[in-house]
């Protein structure tokens, strides 16, 4: 009998991870922070657990962490959303992008994603019977050809996956995307997921959120990470904006899907999104400085590359360096030079004409300089 998910094997995050571990090398693939959160978040987990708040959370989220995304919502996108109709706090945001395409793609329908696309896109798509349509960012810069979206919108088509900033390639998208964007799925039913769990890792301009988009949102998903956020990827915690019908839909979802997300975790991030505002606002300085570390350090290597514009994530060519495949490239670099990354082709349905990998650097700055001293010599 044939399987579900046929293509897939394990993830490429857990396969490079496990490979570091064993051959003892700097693991600059999955993406996490190799350091903690602020003080006062992790205290007040302690706090939380030790009061008794370690029961079920309200199915949608804890109310003073809804209220908190609101604000900020508010504040930095320009838009008034219902903490209770419009704000759904996940299982990370992978429970959130899961749950929003189960909510709505049924057998049959299309969905366009754009390749290197992150890797949890089509599975859920094949899972509930749809079809991904994979198009190509433009390189070397990573853009969204429109015209070629365009031309892949059919009468089946359900819904668009866009990421931005986007992981891996670091590449964000401007208010003029979006505007394009607009034209394109105006007077259609087509909807909108936006992945934008790096929304406060962007390094050039100000990070363009569908919630700040009038003729976006009211059709749109849009999902984020604390993980990415407060340096907490391994509690998993994210959520979900979108306007109250769609988010009925999604809510029927999630229900099913893990009901409801550990509580002394939002009861803590509800305060310090309250106490600490400034957190995220300096996120960029504090990523920015650690992607001009390591691209400085690098930047007399063999390796050849473009500043990532969000993410924590830089993209390298290594083409000067090696002829083998992404993969097998990945695989020397741990055993050869003790350094892990991420190829690209796992995103792509197509391999991109460019020898390209991936490494994080959501690291200490000595792990980026021992990481940059391995790879300047290749
Ligand atoms: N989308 C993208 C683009 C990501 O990079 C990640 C995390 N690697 C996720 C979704 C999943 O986030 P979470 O860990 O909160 O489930
Ligand atoms: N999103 C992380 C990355 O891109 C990994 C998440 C995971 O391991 N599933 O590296």
């Amino acid at each position: 009998p044939e399987t579900k998910l046929p293509k897939v094997g394990t993830t490429i995050f857990t396969q490079m991870s496990q490979m570091a571990a064993e051959y003892q090398a700097i693991n600059l693939s999955q993406g996490f922070p190799d350091f903690d959160g602020p003080r006062a978040l992790l205290d007040a987990v302690g706090h939380y657990i030790r009061q008794g708040a370690n029961q079920y959370a309200p199915m949608t989220g804890v109310p003073a962490l809804r209220e908190q995304i609101a604000g900020k919502v508010a504040t930095l996108y320009g838009r008034k959303v219902c903490a209770d109709q419009e704000i759904t706090v996940t299982s990370g945001a992978t429970g959130a992008l899961f749950a929003a395409i189960s909510s709505v793609v049924r057998k049959g329908d299309e969905v366009i994603i754009f390749d290197p696309a992150y890797d949890s896109y089509e599975p859920a798509i094949e899972l509930n019977g749809g079809v991904a349509v994979r198009l190509q960012l433009l390189p070397p810069n990573f853009q969204v050809d429109w015209m070629q979206v365009k031309a892949a919108i059919s009468s089946k088509t359900r819904m668009i996956i866009i990421n931005t900033p986007h992981n891996p390639t670091g590449a964000i998208l401007s208010a003029a995307d979006l505007d394009q964007l607009a034209g394109i799925v105006e007077g259609t039913d087509i909807l909108l997921l936006a992945d934008e769990v790096y929304e406060h890792i962007v390094f050039e301009g100000e990070h363009q959120s569908l919630l700040s988009h009038d003729v976006l949102y009211p059709r749109s998903f849009v999902v984020s990470s604390f993980g990415k956020t407060y340096h907490t990827t391994g509690w998993k915690i994210g959520y979900c904006v979108a306007p109250a019908s769609l988010s009925v839909e999604f809510r029927k979802v999630h229900q099913y899907l893990t009901f409801s997300t550990a509580t002394p975790m939002q009861l803590a991030l509800a305060d310090i999104m309250r106490d600490e505002p400034q957190h995220y606002l300096q996120l960029p300085t504090f990523y920015k400085a650690k992607r001009d570390l390591f691209c400085s350090l690098i930047k007399g290597s063999s390796f050849q590359f473009t500043p990532a514009k969000g993410t924590y994530f830089q993209l390298v060519d290594y083409s000067a360096i090696s002829d083998l495949p992404d993969t097998e490239f990945c695989l020397w670099l741990i055993k050869e030079a003790g350094v892990a990354a991420i190829p690209v082709s796992v995103f792509c349905e197509t391999p991109p004409s460019m020898r390209l990998v991936r490494f994080c650097f959501a690291k200490g700055d000595d792990t980026l300089r021992s990481a940059a001293e391995r790879l300047v010599h290749l």
